[in-house]
Parts: structure tokens; sequence; C-alpha cells
């Protein structure tokens, strides 16, 4: 098997990689940067992110992984001192692969057309704080003008991120659902929004109109772009999946118990 190791580079995640790397080639599997079929994440949930977005382009070939060298993460769920019982694992290739749902984002410009595709979410924003005014249009046709900071549409997983700090639902990511929230909405006598988060089916598109030429800041998880001209924005569960590689049990909620409660 062709294997990839993405670390934080602190000092925890690096020694780690490097007894990885060592045991590994030394079972005869091969580390592969161009093409892996196991991407290794070491660090935090952020740095599975960036693993996805360096591999997001051969999804159907690739399965994911993450060990946490900080607090338990939601993608990083295994801890360092399980390191060699994943080890004997990934040697053994005794994995079930598990898919978990992404958010499409289509942001068509006047002359070009942007897609990303999202592990946590995908917001929009006015650059330097100034007023977001957007029309959101569902299937059926304008739903909604919004007024305010901006909005988050997130994945299932992704749920447990910027969403829920935004009050939104934890969503199990074996829905294939993407769920939008308000980011400080204005609500008056003149400016009206529903004020609930909403969860669509991946059956269902939500369509933005921006009202202004000037450029939108669009963030895809830890990502970055200021994007002018902006004439629609598209939302869809998209038809690509993230394929993590799954050694033993370890359920969503009790991810979310551990995470948020306690262990
Ligand atoms: P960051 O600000 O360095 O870290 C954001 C925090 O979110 C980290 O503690 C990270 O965990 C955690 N996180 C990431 N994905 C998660 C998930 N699916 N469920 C629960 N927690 C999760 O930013 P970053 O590392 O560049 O990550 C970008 C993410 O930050 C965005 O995708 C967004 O979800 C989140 N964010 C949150 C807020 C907020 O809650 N107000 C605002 C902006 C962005 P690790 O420490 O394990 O990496």
């Amino acid at each position: 098997m062709h294997f990839q190791i993405i670390s934080r580079s602190d000092e925890i995640s690096s020694e780690l990689q490097r007894k990885m790397i060592e045991r590994l080639t030394g079972a005869g599997m091969t580390l592969n940067e161009e093409s892996p079929e196991l991407v290794i994440s070491i660090g935090g949930d952020g740095t599975l992110l960036s693993a996805f977005h360096k591999y997001q382009h051969r999804l159907k070939e690739t399965c994911f992984v993450g060990v946490h060298t900080g607090h338990l993460g939601f993608y990083a769920d295994w801890n360092p001192e399980e390191t060699d019982e994943l080890i004997d694992l990934i040697i053994e290739q005794d994995f079930e692969v598990i898919e978990y749902p992404l958010v499409k984002t289509k942001v068509m410009c006047a002359d070009e057309t942007h897609e990303f595709l999202s592990l946590n979410e995908s917001t929009l924003k006015m650059p330097r704080g100034t007023t977001l005014v957007i029309d959101v249009s569902l299937r059926k046709g304008l739903f909604e003008r919004f007024r305010g900071d901006g909005i988050c549409m997130s994945t299932p997983s992704g749920s447990t991120a910027y969403n829920k700090s935004l009050g939104g639902a934890i969503i199990h990511p074996s829905f294939r659902a993407m769920q939008m929230t308000e980011i400080a909405s204005l609500n008056n006598r003149v400016f009206r929004t529903v004020g609930s988060p909403m969860v669509f089916p991946d059956t269902h598109f939500v369509r933005i109109s921006t009202t202004t030429e000037l450029p939108h800041a669009v963030a895809i998880d830890h990502l970055h772009f200021e994007i002018g001209s902006i004439e629609q924005i598209e939302y869809r569960v998209a038809k690509e999946s993230i394929r993590f590689a799954r050694f033993r049990p370890f359920p969503f909620w009790q991810r979310v118990r551990e995470s948020f409660i306690s262990n």
C-alpha cells in the first residue's frame, strides 16, 4: 500500500511521523506523496483539513485517518499512545471505509466560475466586516433577503465546528445533508430572515445572488478567498465524499460527548 503522512510539524507530531514512516516502510509499504492510497494526518482536525485539501483531487482512491497530538479531534480520533496498534492494523490492511458528505460551493462570476469542496463548511462574508446583503433562493425561488455578517453552509461532520458556535444543530455524518446558519443577521421591522438554522437534503440547492460587484470573502474550511464580480453562488451536497479508514468503532455521538461534555 502507498501512504503519505501529513504532520502539524510540532515536535511530538514530527517524532510520531518519523516512527510511523520507519515502521510502515519496514513492513514493505511505500511512502508516496503523489498518489497515496492512505493519508495519515498527525496533529489536529485542522491538520486533517489541510490533508483533505491537498488530496481532494483523488478522493475516490485515497482514505484518510487522523492521529491527534493535542486534544481529541473529530477527524483526528487516534491518540499518540495508540500509534503502535494503529500501525499494526494499517500493515494488516484491516479497515472498513466510511464516507462523510462534503459541501460543493460554485461561485459564478462575470467571466469565470470557481468550484470548491468543503469538509467543514463554506462561509460567505464581506471583507473588512462590512454588512453582507444577499438574496437567498431555494428550489422554488426567492426565500429571503439576508443582511448581516454572513452565512455558513456546513457539512454534517463540520456541524461540530463553526456551525456549532453559530447555534447550528449537530448532525450525524450518515445524513447526506448540509446546514445553513446565519452569522449575526440584522432583524428588525425592515429586515427579516427566518433566523433558524436550516438543513437541506442532497436533492436541494441554495442559490445566493449578491447585490454588489464589490469583492466578497469566501472561506472554504481554513482557506480564505476574496472574489469580485460574483453573480451567483450555489451550494449543494457534493457528489464526492471523503473516505475515512475505520480501524475500530468510535461512534460519532461518543466523540461528541468526549469532546464537549466529558470523557
Ligand atoms: P483554528 O481557528 O486554528 O481552529 C479552529 C478549531 O476548530 C480548532 O480547535 C480545531 O481543532 C477545531 N475544529 C476543526 N474542525 C472541527 C470539527 N469538524 N469539529 C470540531 N472542531 C473542529 O482554524 P483552522 O485550524 O484553520 O480550522 C478552520 C476551522 O475553524 C473552520 O473550518 C471552522 O470550522 C473553524 N472556525 C470556527 C470558528 C468558531 O467556532 N467561532 C470561527 C472560525 C473558524 P484542532 O485544534 O484539533 O485543529
